[in-house]
């Protein structure tokens, strides 16, 4: 589903409540067409192979894409929020299919280390398979230029997880926030790395900026992506007054 010029969303099913009895889960995917050499794509946030209720979820996404006319073997590069395997999950499968070069926020790196060992053992106990991910490079705080007409700033935002990364994209005022925010809520802070004073910080900060789309990691009983500076900021105030206390 095409948003704005080059940037397109594939949404995981479950805005309403009988959809989201149906749907286990998974993370929304965008896609900004022909940002790199050769008309390659950005993938951000592939999603999981398999969810946990054995929903094949990088089938659906490649089946969404050629909707698009977009091919899996045409994405160049992987870029990840945070290393939660519901969102970075399908990194290395596509990257065998397309060659696609992957990154993800540097912060999280620690996160992926422990998930190896013990926490990596207690996540599996919980149904969390935690798959291989072997970054190109790891995404900072900075700009990322793709070429003349389009640029991406990677911001560090923590909070869901301690290295989570979001990347607005100036040009359309396109604000990709992964697990930051979502349409009435947050994302969770209690898993290992997770911090609640971190998350409204990085969310005040993201409320200052010009944004014209939030594309949100996920969009379980509410729209994933949020239109219109108006409605925008009505959802901050919302978040403020109603989540925040909660945090
Ligand atoms: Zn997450």
């Amino acid at each position: 589903m095409k948003i704005v010029n080059g940037f397109h969303a594939y949404l995981w099913p479950g805005v309403t409540m009988s959809e989201m009895r149906v749907y286990g889960n998974n993370c929304n995917s965008y896609l900004v067409s022909n940002a790199l050499p050769g008309g390659r794509h950005i993938l951000v946030d592939p999603g999981m192979i398999v969810n946990e209720a054995g929903q094949n979820c990088l089938e659906r996404l490649i089946g969404e894409m050629a909707k698009d006319e977009f091919r899996i073997e045409d994405i160049g590069l992987i870029l990840n929020t945070h290393a939660h395997p519901d969102h970075y999950g399908a990194s290395e499968e596509i990257r065998r299919l397309s060659g696609a070069q992957v990154a993800i926020g540097k912060g999280d790196d620690e996160f992926l280390k422990l998930a190896e060992g013990e926490m990596g053992k207690m996540m599996k106990q919980m149904g969390f398979e935690m798959p291989e991910i072997n970054p190109d490079f790891y995404l900072t705080e900075g700009e990322l230029r793709f070429n003349e007409n389009l640029t991406a700033e990677i911001l560090v935002t923590p909070g869901h997880s301690a290295g989570h990364i979001s990347i607005y994209w100036p040009d359309e005022k396109v604000f990709m926030g992964g697990d930051l925010i979502f349409y009435g809520s947050t994302g969770r802070v209690d898993i290992p790395g997770g911090s609640a004073l971190a998350l409204k910080q990085s969310i005040e900060r993201v409320a200052e900026m010009d944004i014209e789309y939030v594309l949100t990691g996920h969009q379980y009983g509410s729209p994933g992506i949020i239109a219109g500076k108006e409605e925008i900021e009505k959802n901050f105030d919302f978040i403020r007054k109603h989540i925040y206390p909660y945090l």
